[in-house]
């Protein structure tokens, strides 16, 4: 998947700027990665298949240079599992998934894929098994097609549809005045977030990913859009190790793994049954803030 150039939180910022300035996707994903990133290792191996088990292994990392912004993290997803990042704003979410993708390295630890160092992989070919859906996924001006298509450049208009079935996007896109024809802007106007969402869905599921990154949206979205996303999601991440900035108290319980982050550290993981034996900070979290939104959310 080709939707890796810049680290998480700059995402939504950047990418939207970039993508209307210049022509070419293509070319701005090429301009990014020169500018941004350290070449791969000398030695550096591609990998053609990836089952996405992934394992942090006392990983510290910090951006100044000073200070680390997460510490000592380790913990291990099997191939398949879903792992929920849970935590207040700062305490290192996209920074945890900022080192699984590369966008930085570990200062101190590793990072396992499928057992090889991650820094040993190279990036293009590391990135290639992953895909993102963020909570404002970007679009460029283009058709919806084009848009979907950029999940595989070489997919068939079979497959593009196909993927939006998949992700429950078909529906709304045959409604639009061109179908899979109609012209987005890159602005977005013109389709709710939600729909964006189903159009991020059925992009990743083109690409078919080992690994998923997923931004869960904060904002409200109607009832009706949030279950095609979630529905969508489900099948999106049937077989793939995903791991997702999570809000909603619905995918945090139904996750295979939660881990809590505070101030740069894994304060408690598990399961949501396991937690709340606990009787920890997760369970302080689940008694104070997500019953409370269970109720609206669901
Ligand atoms: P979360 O995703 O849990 O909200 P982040 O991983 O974004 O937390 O941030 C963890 C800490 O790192 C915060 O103190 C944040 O200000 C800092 N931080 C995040 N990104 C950068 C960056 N690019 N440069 C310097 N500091 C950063």
């Amino acid at each position: 998947a080709r939707q890796f150039t810049r680290p998480l939180n700059d995402l939504s910022n950047q990418f939207n700027t970039l993508l209307s300035a210049v022509a070419g996707a293509d070319r701005v994903f090429d301009i990014l990665d020169e500018q941004e990133e350290a070449s791969d290792e000398k030695q550096a191996i591609e990998l053609s298949m990836v089952k996405g088990e992934v394992e942090f292994d006392e990983v510290s990392f910090s951006y100044d240079g000073d200070e680390d912004t997460v510490q000592h993290i380790s913990f291990r997803a099997s191939p398949g599992e879903s792992v929920a990042l849970v935590g207040p704003t700062g305490a290192g979410k996209s920074t945890i998934i900022n080192l699984i993708t590369r966008f930085y390295e570990p200062d101190k630890g590793r990072i396992l894929i499928d057992g090889h160092e991650s820094r040993s992989i190279k990036r293009e070919s590391l990135r290639s098994h992953m895909a993102f859906v963020l909570q404002d996924s970007f679009l460029f001006e283009g058709t919806v097609r084009e848009n979907i298509r950029y999940g595989r450049l070489d997919a068939s208009d079979e497959e593009v549809e196909q993927a939006a079935i998949a992700a429950n996007a078909y529906n709304f896109i045959k409604r639009m005045p061109d179908g899979f024809d109609t012209l987005l802007r890159q602005d977005g106007s013109g389709i709710s977030q939600g729909q964006r969402q189903l159009l991020s869905i059925s992009r990743a599921i083109l690409a078919d990913p080992s690994i998923l990154i997923l931004d869960e949206a904060t904002s409200s979205i109607d009832t009706i859009t949030e279950l095609k996303i979630q529905e969508g999601l489900k099948r999106l991440m049937k077989g793939r190790t995903s791991f997702i900035i999570a809000h909603r108290l619905n995918t945090i319980q139904q996750s295979d793994q939660i881990l809590v982050i505070e101030s740069g550290r894994i304060i408690e993981k598990g399961s949501h049954d396991e937690l709340l034996r606990k009787k920890g900070f997760y369970h302080g979290l689940y008694q104070n803030q997500f019953k409370r939104h269970a109720a609206r959310a669901l």
